[in-house]
C-alpha cells in the first residue's frame, strides 16, 4: 500500500538556498566578450524609440515580393521583412510560390515542419491551417508552401486559385492576417503571374546592376498592367565601397532609372548568406548587424506605407569616434538628422564604423565622442 508522506512544515533552508560552492576556475566568472576582435562599436539599438508603426491601409495587406532577375534577394526579404513585421505585433502568412525552387522554409528553419502544402488543401487531403506552419520563435509568423520541392506548378493552379486560397485566409476568424507576404518566383512566366495576381501591392527587389534593372523594369510595366500601382523598391547587395569608386551604380541611379518609391537598401553582408545557411533570419541576430536593421526599417516603412530618399555617398571623413549607438527614428526625420550632423563628427564610412553613410541605407545614427 501506499503510504503518502506529509510534505515537511520546515523544509531545509538548505534546500531553497543551496550552499555556495566557488566554481572550480573563478576566471570563468568573467563575462566573455560579445565583440572579441572587433575594433567596431557594437550597434546598441534596434528598435525606434517611443513609438510601434501605426498600420496604413487596408487590411489584410497582400503584398508581392518580386523581380525579374533571379538571385536578387526575395526570398531574403520576404523571410526578414516577415519576421520583422511579426516582431512589430502583426499576424503575417508568408505564401512560397515559387514552386519549383522552393526555399523560403529552409531560410527560415521551417524546412521540417512543412508536412502538407496547398496542394494537398486543394485536394481535400487536409485542412488549410494544417498547411500552415507557425514559427516557433514568433507565433503570429505563418508559412505556407504551394508544393512540395521540385515538383511542377500543379495543373489548374493559377491566379484563381491563389486568390481562393488568399481569401481563406482572410475569412479565418481567428488569425486573420495583416500581411500576406508572396515570395514570387523569378521571370514573368506562368509563376509570377499567378503570384501577382492577389496582390494590391509590390515591392520589387533589384540589385544596382544593369541586367537586374533592365528587368526590374520590364516587371514594374506588367505588374502595372495587372493593375497594381502601389509598387516600392528595394535596393539590395549594396556596397558603397564599389560606389564610392564608381564601380557601381548608385541607389540614386537606380531610383532615378526606375522612378519608383525606395522601400529600402540593403547592403551586402555576408551574414546574411550566413544567415541562410543557418535557417535564421539575420533580422533575429544579436547583435544586430546593419543588413538586418536595413531590413528592419523596410519593413516600418512598408507598415507605415512610408518611402525613403536617397541621399549621395560623401567624402571619407578624417576623424572616428570610439562609442556610438544606432537609433533608427523615422524615415521622415532622417533627412534632418543628416543634414544637422557636424562636420568633424564620425563620417566614416565601413560596415559598422557607423556612419553618415548610414543614412544612405535609411538608417540614423545618433553618435557621442
Ligand atoms: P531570390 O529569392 O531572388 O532568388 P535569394 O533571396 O534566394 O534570391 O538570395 C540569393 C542569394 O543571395 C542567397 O544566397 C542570399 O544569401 C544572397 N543574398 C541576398 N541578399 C544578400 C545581401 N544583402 N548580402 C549578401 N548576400 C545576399
Ligand atoms: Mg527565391
Amino acid at each position: 500500500m501506499l503510504s503518502l508522506q506529509p510534505f515537511p512544515s520546515n523544509p531545509n533552508p538548505t534546500f531553497l538556498n543551496p550552499p555556495f560552492k566557488p566554481p572550480p576556475h573563478p576566471q570563468t566568472l568573467k563575462p566573455p566578450n560579445p565583440y572579441p576582435k572587433s575594433r567596431h562599436a557594437p550597434i546598441s539599438s534596434v528598435l525606434q524609440w517611443n513609438r510601434k508603426p501605426e498600420l496604413a491601409g487596408e487590411t489584410p495587406r497582400v503584398v508581392v515580393i518580386t523581380s525579374g532577375k533571379g538571385g536578387v534577394g526575395k526570398t531574403t526579404t520576404t523571410a526578414n521583412v516577415g519576421l520583422s513585421l511579426a516582431r512589430l505585433g502583426f499576424f503575417v502568412v508568408a505564401i512560397d510560390a515559387d514552386v519549383g525552387l522552393r526555399n523560403l522554409d529552409l531560410l527560415l528553419g521551417l524546412e521540417n515542419r512543412v508536412n502538407y502544402t496547398v496542394v494537398e488543401v486543394l485536394n481535400g487531403d487536409c485542412r488549410l491551417d494544417q498547411a500552415l506552419v507557425r514559427d516557433k520563435r514568433w507565433s503570429n509568423f505563418e508559412l505556407l508552401c504551394i508544393s512540395k520541392p521540385r515538383s511542377k506548378l500543379p495543373i489548374g493552379f493559377g491566379g484563381k486559385a491563389l486568390v481562393w486560397l488568399v481569401d481563406a485566409l482572410k475569412a479565418r476568424e481567428e488569425r486573420s492576417p495583416d500581411f500576406i507576404l508572396i515570395d514570387c518566383p523569378a521571370g514573368i512566366d506562368a509563376g509570377f503571374i499567378t503570384a501577382i495576381t492577389p496582390a494590391n501591392e509590390a515591392v520589387l527587389v533589384t540589385t544596382p546592376d544593369i541586367t537586374s534593372l533592365r528587368d526590374a523594369d520590364r516587371v514594374t510595366g506588367l505588374l502595372e498592367c495587372d493593375g497594381i500601382r502601389d509598387i516600392k523598391m528595394i535596393v539590395n547587395r549594396v556596397r558603397t565601397d564599389m560606389i564610392k569608386g564608381e564601380d557601381m551604380m548608385s541607389v540614386l541611379d537606380v531610383q532615378e532609372m526606375l522612378g519608383l518609391p525606395l522601400l529600402g537598401v540593403i547592403p551586402e553582408d555576408s551574414e546574411v548568406i550566413r544567415s541562410t545557411n543557418r535557417g535564421y533570419p539575420l533580422v533575429l541576430n544579436k547583435p544586430p548587424t546593419l543588413a538586418g536593421l536595413a531590413f528592419e526599417q523596410a519593413a516600418w516603412r512598408l507598415v507605415e506605407q512610408d518611402s525613403m530618399k536617397a541621399v549621395m555617398v560623401e567624402e571619407e571623413p578624417k576623424k572616428r569616434v570610439k562609442t556610438m549607438s544606432v537609433v533608427t527614428l523615422l524615415p521622415s526625420e532622417s533627412q534632418e538628422l543628416y543634414d544637422a550632423m557636424p562636420e568633424d563628427g564620425c563620417l566614416s564610412l565601413c560596415k559598422r564604423d557607423l556612419c553618415k553613410s548610414c543614412c544612405n541605407l535609411g538608417l540614423t545614427v545618433h553618435w557621442r565622442a
